[in-house]
């Protein structure tokens, strides 16, 4: 007799709970335990951890987490999938679960009442339709995070830990690179899920730093100028910074990108973060 796979647990909670995968909420369920047991190695999980699982689904993955983790808080949107959970963990007393949505919780206060100081670990195979929104949410808000091991649409990945100079290269790799470390793990394909996406994808690891890369003197405009930079990718730099929202002329800016010995035909796509902070603090400088 074959063995019983992840893929039949899957069809037996679903078809028990009546559950029907959900296209609204992303939902697409890990059915291959080797990518499984990758994802769990990269998070470095262990008894000491705090974990915060965003999307467990029917708690395949958060059953993992539990064994090896210290305590893990779950946060689920789908009120369908909360009693095929609750009976799935009931096993488990070093698991809590929330029923809402990710990006409308004050995520900082959360982690404070549940891990008090100590730094959580975020672990998520995100729901495909808010990947960005819901990893800027853990990145900008400031939280106690020491990783964010997290499954990804694959074009999402290499966007995310692009150097300068390609096409995946922009605001998302800037954005997550400034306050993370990037490396992705694995590259996943479609059949390591149930249903199966139109995408393959890849699990990647985030190292919070736990100082900026880079010194700034406005955070809000070094990233101002990195979205006009990029806002028209084929532009020079100095046409896609002119007429911005920055308010600039183009002697100006001709004379800014010169003081940073940054070529004014260059392309965003070409600049390195150290470059782009040079160049919006002497606009800071500028503007002051
Ligand atoms: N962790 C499960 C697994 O690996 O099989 C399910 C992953 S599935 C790709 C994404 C999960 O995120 C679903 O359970 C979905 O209902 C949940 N989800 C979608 N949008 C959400 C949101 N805004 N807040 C919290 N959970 C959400």
């Amino acid at each position: 007799m074959r063995d019983y796979t992840l893929a039949d647990a899957t069809r037996d909670a679903m078809k028990k709970f009546d559950i029907r995968a959900s296209k609204k909420y992303g939902q697409n369920f890990l059915i291959d335990p080797g990518v499984l047991g990758k994802i769990l190695e990269v998070s470095a999980i262990d008894k000491d951890s705090m974990v915060l699982e965003i999307g467990p689904g029917l708690g395949t993955m958060t059953k993992q987490l539990c064994e090896r983790a210290g305590k893990v808080l779950a946060i689920e949107i789908d009120k369908d999938l909360i009693k095929a959970l609750s009976i799935n963990m009931s096993g488990y007393d070093n698991f809590k679960l929330i029923n809402d949505d990710v990006l409308r919780l004050d995520l900082k206060s959360l982690l404070k009442e549940n891990f008090g100081d100590i730094k959580a670990r975020v672990v998520a195979n995100l729901p495909y339709y808010i990947t960005s929104p819901i990893i800027m949410k853990l990145l900008e808000e400031g939280l106690n995070l020491s990783s964010i091991t997290i499954m990804v649409q694959k074009e999402v990945a290499q966007r995310i830990a692009a150097a300068p100079g390609g096409k995946d290269y922009g605001v998302l790799s800037l954005s997550v690179q400034y306050y993370a470390i990037p490396e992705i793990a694995a590259i996943v394909p479609a059949e390591a899920f149930m249903p199966m996406p139109g995408v393959d994808s890849a699990v990647v690891n985030l190292k919070i730093r736990q100082e900026a890369p880079v010194a700034l003197e406005d955070e809000a405009l070094f990233f101002r100028v990195i979205k006009a930079a990029f806002a028209q990718r084929r532009k020079t730099l100095l046409n896609a910074l002119y007429g911005s929202g920055l308010n600039l002329e183009k002697s100006w800016i001709e004379e800014l990108l010169k003081s940073c010995d940054i070529d004014a035909k260059r392309r965003g796509e070409t600049l390195s973060m150290n470059e782009f902070a040079a160049l919006s603090n002497k606009i800071w400088l500028f503007l002051k």
